[in-house]
């Protein structure tokens, strides 16, 4: 079970090649990050991820996490490698270098971020929440609230967490109802959240919850609420933790995955109210929560790179050890992997992860060039392919990981379904990767709605335009690229046509932003995996020219051809659902189903 190995080389070049790292490094900010940083980040990452983490996944798995006095407890071995994680410098890789962290880009820490969830996912969890809750607090707090915090959190000393959902404001946050009383410069917040990951636990000397509530008089909706820092344990004088504050775990959820992972119900006030300080301003809370949001969501996406990833691993082993059946021209008995429909299922499984990494790496470079940048102009530019991209990252980087952690399982038949051999684990633990930080199905609406329709789909207009570039060096590639770039070029035409569908026709199908909303997500994640992945095959050729890596290099080659073959002609489908719009999907009367 603990047979992890970072695929390093894999990461480099889609790193260096898919995510524009020679451009990020160009940025001020990121003057002293060099190739040297990035081999040395990715190998050292990969021992910790492989020898550190991966040993622990099974038992936590196995264990679980349960609450005893009000207190949550985890496997021994995680709070273990917990202490190795912060003494390694790891949870404050890319933070700001002004509360201790180290400033590398997100373009690197990312792939960490990916080796941290195949390792140990129910781990990763936790400080990667505490990364989202620096960077909300670093954008949104106030300077004092800064200095008293982010040191802390930056080093994983103190852990951090997202306190929004409540039994009855999932989704819809506009529903929450916990309360936030002044009192004295501070405020007393009261009620319920539920599903919080990592709401307690013993691994980090304190807990700093980000608390979305209620003021007095708050309007309704999404425009009363505000964002709180409440800490597990208060402040004394001289900032060490003190008197226990009026947090308390009530319960933890038993779940399909992430068992070691506590998902908590807190209740906050039961005994009088537990003290908080606003973060930002009043009633703007939930656009400061984004910051954080929007941070977890591309980590959810590389999470379900790094499940897919580790279960691919194990697959293809499997598939070589596994013999059984014959094929044709080979004499006796062959391993597994020697068949087509099992090759399809790997090759699968394969593509859709290195087309996954390909999207969430390039999120990251596109959120660098924006938040690093100095030309306002380039800036916003990049903020807004950031913004699009992100909640492709997030939808279509967890639905292929579903997918390809689904074909781990079959790949390695009945055994697949037997737990020991850990397959199965990484589909459970992946199926929460489409539910939580928003689901997909709200992920592929705030895309139509907020990032296609609102700009009158000017920036999906400027990414195809910089798609369709890879066309003339393709046609240049080939008889042998000739595939890959018909198929491309279809797909970005697909691509064209959904999005004027949806561009043009709200007023003829009020419903139809929600009803096609997730095959315009799939259609233009499928797009833009295949971009990356000719983009691939187009620096292999050039270093296969130049005498690189035989195998590695003709691997980029096989993976586009596969892809341009096997998955972008799913594009098609995708659009002829969207373009059916709402009439079928909405004819079934509510008490009909
Ligand atoms: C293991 C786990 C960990 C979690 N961690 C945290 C955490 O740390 N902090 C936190 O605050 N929350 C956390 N959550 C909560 C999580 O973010 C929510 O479960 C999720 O946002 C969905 O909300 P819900 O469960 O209420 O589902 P609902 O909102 O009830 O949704 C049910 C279904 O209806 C669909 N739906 C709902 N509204 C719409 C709409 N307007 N249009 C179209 N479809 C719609 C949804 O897509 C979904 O398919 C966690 C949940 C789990 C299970």
């Amino acid at each position: 079970m603990t047979d992890y190995q970072a695929p390093v080389r894999q990461m480099r070049f889609t790193i260096e090649h898919l995510a524009d790292f020679a451009e990020v490094a160009t940025l001020p900010d990121f003057a002293s990050v060099d190739g040297d940083t990035l081999s040395s980040v990715l190998e050292e990452a990969a021992k910790f991820a492989g020898n550190v983490l991966a040993p622990t996944n099974w038992l936590g798995d196995r264990q679980g996490v349960k609450v005893v006095d009000r207190a949550v407890q985890v496997p021994k071995e995680f709070k273990d490698a917990y202490v190795q994680f912060c003494e390694a410098g790891w949870p404050g890789i890319a933070s700001n270098p002004e509360f201790g962290g180290q400033g590398l880009p997100k373009t690197v820490s990312l792939a960490c971020d990916e080796m941290w969830a195949a390792a140990n996912v129910a781990f990763a969890l936790c400080p990667e929440l505490s990364q989202g809750a620096i960077l909300a607090m670093d954008r949104h707090a106030t300077d004092e609230l800064k200095q008293t915090y982010l040191e802390k959190l930056v080093s994983g000393q103190w852990a951090g967490t997202m306190c929004l959902t409540e039994p009855q404001a999932g989704s819809d946050l506009a529903a929450l109802t916990s309360t936030a009383e002044p009192k004295g410069g501070r405020y007393l917040i009261r009620g319920q959240k539920i599903y919080i990951t990592w709401g307690d636990h013993p691994m980090a000397e304190n807990i700093i919850h980000l608390v979305l509530a209620r003021l007095p008089d708050a309007p309704p909706g999404t425009k009363g609420i505000s964002l709180f820092v409440v800490p597990k344990f208060k402040l004394n004088a001289d900032g060490t933790p003190g008197e226990r504050n009026d947090v308390f775990p009530v319960s933890v959820e038993h779940k399909m995955g992430i068992h070691a992972s506590p998902t908590c119900v807190l209740a906050f006030g039961d005994e009088g109210g537990a003290e908080g300080y606003l973060v930002g301003k009043p009633n703007e809370g939930l656009a400061a929560m984004f910051t954080m949001m929007n941070y977890m969501r591309l980590g959810v996406g590389a999470q379900g790179v790094g499940l897919a990833d580790r279960s691919y691993q194990k697959s293809v082993a499997y598939a070589r050890e596994r013999v059984q059946g014959r094929a044709p021209g080979e004499k006796g008995r062959v391993a597994i992997i020697r068949h087509p429909d099992v090759r399809r299922m790997l090759l699968l499984m394969r593509t859709l992860t290195q087309a996954s990494r390909a999207i969430c790496y390039y999120t990251a470079s596109c959120l660098d060039r924006a938040a690093h940048g100095t030309d306002p102009e380039v800036v916003s530019r990049w903020q807004a392919r950031a913004d699009l991209m992100t909640p492709i990252a997030k939808a279509w980087c967890t639905e292929v990981a579903q997918e390809a952690t689904e074909l781990g399982v079959q790949v390695h038949g009945g055994m697949g379904y037997v737990e020991e051999t850990g397959v199965a684990q990484f589909y459970r633990d992946a199926r929460i990767a489409s539910i939580y930080e928003g689901t997909n199905g709200i992920q592929a609406i705030d895309l139509v709605g907020r990032k296609l329709l609102r700009d009158g789909g000017a920036t999906v207009s400027a990414f195809v335009t910089d798609m369709r570039s890879v066309d003339a060096p393709l046609a240049n590639a080939g008889e042998d690229f000739a595939v890959v770039r018909a198929a491309l070029s279809r797909a970005l035409d697909e691509l064209v046509q959904a999005s004027t569908h949806l561009l043009t026709g709200e007023k003829r199908d009020p419903e139809l932003v929600s009803a096609a909303a997730f095959d315009y997500m799939m259609l233009i994640g499928t797009v833009i995996g295949g971009w990356q992945l000719a983009r691939g095959a187009l620096v292999a050729l050039e270093q296969l020219a130049a005498g690189g890596d035989r195998a590695f290099l003709e691997t980029q080659l096989v993976m586009a051809k596969f892809y341009a073959e096997h998955v972008l002609p799913r594009c098609t489908a995708h659009t002829a659902a969207v373009r059916a719009g709402s009439a079928s999907t909405m004819a079934l009367a509510a008490d009909h189903f």
